[in-house]
């Protein structure tokens, strides 16, 4: 392709896509597809002589698109939002046009210098203290690919300072801390690096939050085994039901264990940080007084097209101390002179993608009044759902909704059902909305309950995308009960 074909080829994209954005809300959220679809209709081998690119990119339309779920699809509530903007579609695409691993300030200054400012944008228009700030000189911030990097990368750091500090502990007695509610990360950390972790109970009445004393009881049980709890992995807005832990506890009871490294996972409601109304919420100030490390994914609520894991550290040193291998070819006269960030050393890969330019043109063109209107428009339509929910005599709120999150159980009128047959009648709704290919929701288990979750994110969702998929959910939860009455009375 030459630069004319891919002119025309490129307004031919554009063309297709702003059609596509057209027709979304009629099209399924979830394509009515069957397992082995695209493998059938695909070649084994790639073609011997090269095809013209028309052809190529209409089979893109024909085979490809049919085969999405739609997570920009105004009716999706299923898992948590992906972001998807024009403008962030475009800054993947300049981003893509000229392409460099940007692994240090010299492989390409503008890609270095742009993530330092618009993490520190972030850190801002969140809240963050100055700390985090890349311009504080200390701490600063980077993009990893996903949370779970941020999470590995930060357990590698906190592992190596706590080595550093304490030479000659048994790698052996080193343990990571999560609830059972902590996404799965933690324990995919602790499978990578080969150290135990141990899941911290939370309760229902605490609205599966973790308490200080919980933290505190298994600290003192573990340091008196000779173990090393080195880090914990704290949420605010987990992935089940949104539930925030007990930072200001967690911090108190932190203040005795010193090296304890305290990490906020926030990837899903980091964002609302942004909004001044809820940072009590979301506890700003315990993450800006107790936290070594916050992430947040950009890609998911914030706007920014996948992929966006913002993670910020106080102390980059533990990051480089932890990560800095510096062969003789990648040494720079910068760098030698501490001049610059070489954002290598802050992850675990050498190269990584220019993903500070779609941030950038995010939020330019949103502003950070766009941004808290888009994130307040969210909350807004989940608690107009949780309301319906609430009204409903046959249905029930389980855990309070939390920011753009609700999660329900159908508990139908004057039935007096077991703890079990409740499960299995939700079960068997559940599995009638997923048969429904215009609206998408997930299933959770909190502490044995069956639930449903609805979570609020999709940038075209309006209110009556919520009333509709409300509309369904009774409708199937009709059939379900009937069904579920007629198969117990058998
Ligand atoms: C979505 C989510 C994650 C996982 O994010 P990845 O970026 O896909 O690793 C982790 N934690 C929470 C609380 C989440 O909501």
């Amino acid at each position: 392709m030459d630069i004319e074909e891919f002119r025309k080829a490129g307004y031919q994209a554009i063309d297709r896509i702003c059609d596509f954005y057209y027709s979304l809300e009629k099209r399924p959220v979830v394509p009515p597809v069957q397992p082995g679809y695209l493998l059938n209709a695909l070649p084994d081998s790639p073609p011997e002589k090269g095809e013209d690119f028309g052809i190529i990119a209409d089979d893109y339309q024909k085979l490809i698109l049919p085969g999405l779920t739609h997570w920009q699809h105004p009716s999706f509530f299923a898992y948590f939002p992906t972001a998807c903007t024009f403008e962030g579609m475009l800054g993947d695409l300049y981003s893509s046009s000229t392409p460099n691993p940007g692994f240090n300030w010299s492989s390409s200054p503008a890609c270095t210098e742009l993530e330092m400012v618009t993490m520190d944008w972030s850190a801002r228009m969140l809240g963050l203290a100055d700390h985090f700030l890349n311009s504080s000189g200390t701490g600063g911030g980077v993009i990893q690919t996903t949370s779970s990097d941020s999470a590995l990368v930060v357990a590698v750091a906190a592992r190596s300072l706590y080595q550093r500090t304490r030479p000659g502990t048994n790698l052996e007695k080193l343990v990571i801390y999560v609830t059972s509610q902590t996404h799965s990360l933690g324990v995919k950390a602790s499978l990578v690096l080969g150290l135990e972790c141990r899941i911290l109970d939370v309760r229902a009445e605490d609205e599966y939050a973790l308490r200080g004393e919980t933290l505190k009881a298994a600290l003192e049980e573990d340091i008196g085994k000779g173990k090393h709890p080195f880090v914990l992995i704290a949420t605010v807005g987990t992935t089940s039901s949104g539930a925030i832990d007990r930072l200001d506890e967690i911090g108190e009871v932190a203040k005795d264990y010193p090296s304890l490294w305290i990490h906020v996972d926030a990837a899903w409601a980091g964002v609302t940080l942004a909004c001044p109304e809820y940072r009590k919420v979301a506890r700003l100030e315990e993450i800006n007084k107790y936290a070594a490390s916050i992430g947040t994914n950009f890609h998911k609520w914030g706007l920014v097209n996948f992929d966006a894991a913002l993670l910020w550290v106080k102390s980059r040193e533990d990051l480089t101390d932890a990560l800095d291998v510096t062969p003789e070819f990648l040494r720079t006269k910068q760098s030698d002179a501490g001049a610059v960030i070489d954002y290598r050393n802050w992850h675990l890969g050498l190269g990584r993608r220019f993903r500070s330019l779609k941030i950038w043109f995010v939020l330019r063109s949103y502003g950070v009044e766009g941004f808290q209107k888009y994130i307040r428009k969210c909350i807004e339509l989940n608690r107009h759902f949780a309301a319906l929910v609430e009204a409903s005599p046959d249905f029930s709120i389980v855990t309070p909704p939390s920011f753009a999150l609700t999660v329900f159980r159908l508990i139908p009128r004057g039935a007096e059902l077991s703890e079990e047959s409740l499960n299995d009648l939700n079960r068997s709704l559940y599995a009638r909305l997923g048969a429904r290919h215009e609206v998408l929701l997930t299933q959770t288990l909190l502490n044995g309950t069956f639930c449903v979750r609805f979570a609020v994110g999709a940038e075209r969702t309006r209110k009556e995308h919520v009333e509709h998929a409300w509309q369904l959910i009774q409708e199937e939860a009709g059939v379900a009960l009937k069904d579920w009455t007629a198969r117990v009375a058998k």
